[in-house]
């Protein structure tokens, strides 16, 4: 379904300048039953202080019209977890990241951020570092990647990795839009780069602290959705949206605690890994779906079925960055996690395999 009448930015202008009488807009963000994201906006008065998820009402939704709830039950309650400037509505206006609940006071069965909060409050004093590259790509509305040619593929990979120039990179507009509207909402949007494969980008966030990685992670992936639809693409987070020698598509996690990243830290990062080989399995179960197309010992991924690690190596599980390895303390790099992983989860089951 494609924009009938295209969007006119200057016209929509005129109507953005104008005097909110005292209020502001809240756009609702949740996370939906396919890894979406989904937002509803509602008026709330201006207050000179500003709101904190504390201060913003609950609200909530139909989630049978979104397959989080069935129909005889259908109201999914959203509680404000996190608030950031509205980059789409400039001045007063918020984003609102909620968390999705059922009315017995029970989390919906796609809220995996609950559980993911508890256990970085249990282990605050590790200081959990997290640095998320979240690689997607561009398509055009018939799913077809960005600026493939209808009929046959583009040259073979080689140029387009951080490529510059016409014909190694497409919408370039996009990913200059979206990194500065992380920017604008206070997102620790670390950097962006062009991909292995042509229409591929990737954007990183991080070093952001416990649950704040998912929350902006999942707040970055709205802005991303959101601006691509300004200009009428689409992201997929498919891992492996072509098949064949084309490159997948990753959420490579980078971690580190007080620990590691101190004098001698090497260590800490050994017994690390040695913990993480014993549930490689338990990992891969929620590294994202279809991760098995992805996973496959090439195209610098290491295999689904067995764990390795090397410094320097990105053809294995588990990556030590050469400049770790050389100062004896840092962090590593878990290369396993599919783009389409929710952040909260990842997130959570590392804790969990580390620390519980
Ligand atoms: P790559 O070389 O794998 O492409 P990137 O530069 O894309 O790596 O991403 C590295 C990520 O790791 C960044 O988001 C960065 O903020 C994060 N990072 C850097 N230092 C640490 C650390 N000590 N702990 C956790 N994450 C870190
Ligand atoms: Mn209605
Ligand atoms: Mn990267
Ligand atoms: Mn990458
Ligand atoms: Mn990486």
């Amino acid at each position: 379904m494609a924009n009938p009448i295209p969007s006119n930015q200057g016209l929509l202008k005129k109507y953005q300048d104008l005097d909110q009488k005292g209020n502001i807009m809240a756009e609702y963000v949740w996370i939906d039953a396919e890894g979406g994201t989904r937002s509803k906006s509602r008026t709330l008065k201006y207050k000179e202080e500003g709101y904190t998820p504390k201060d913003l009402p609950v609200w909530n939704f139909d989630g049978s019209s979104t397959g989080q709830a069935p129909g005889d039950n259908s109201d999914v309650y959203l509680r404000p977890v996190a608030v950031y400037p509205d980059p789409f509505r400039p001045g007063p206006n918020i984003l609102v990241l909620t968390e999705c609940w059922m009315a017995d006071g029970t989390p919906n069965k796609f809220n995996y951020r609950f559980e993911a909060a508890k256990i970085f409050e249990k282990f605050a004093d590790q200081e959990p570092w997290w640095g998320l590259e979240q690689e997607y790509t561009m398509l055009d509305l018939s799913n077809r990647p960005l600026g493939w040619p209808v009929a046959g593929f583009p040259a073979p990979q080689g140029p387009y990795y951080c490529g510059v120039g016409a014909g190694k990179v497409v919408q370039r507009d996009i990913v200059e839009a979206h990194y500065k509207a992380c920017l604008y909402s206070g997102i620790t949007i670390s950097g962006t780069n062009a991909e292995v494969m042509p229409a591929q980008w990737e954007f990183q966030v991080g070093p952001a602290v416990g649950i704040n990685l998912g929350d902006e992670m999942w707040m970055a992936r709205f802005l991303l959705n959101r601006v691509a639809e300004d200009f009428g693409a689409r992201i997929s987070y498919h891992p492996k949206p072509m098949p064949g020698d084309w490159n997948g598509a990753g959420l490579h996690s980078n971690f580190s605690t007080k620990e590691m990243r101190q004098e001698g830290g090497i260590k800490h990062i050994e017994a690390a890994i040695k913990k993480l080989e014993g549930r490689h399995q338990q990992h891969i179960a929620v590294y994202g779906d279809d991760n098995i197309l992805r996973l496959t010992g090439r195209h610098e991924t290491g295999s689904i079925d067995k764990f390795t690690w090397g410094v320097a190596d990105r053809g294995s599980s588990i990556r030590i960055p050469r400049e770790t390895a050389a100062k004896g303390y840092g962090y590593f790099e878990d290369r396993r996690p599919a783009s389409n992983a929710d952040p909260y989860r990842i997130t959570h089951i590392i804790m969990e395999t580390l620390f519980e």
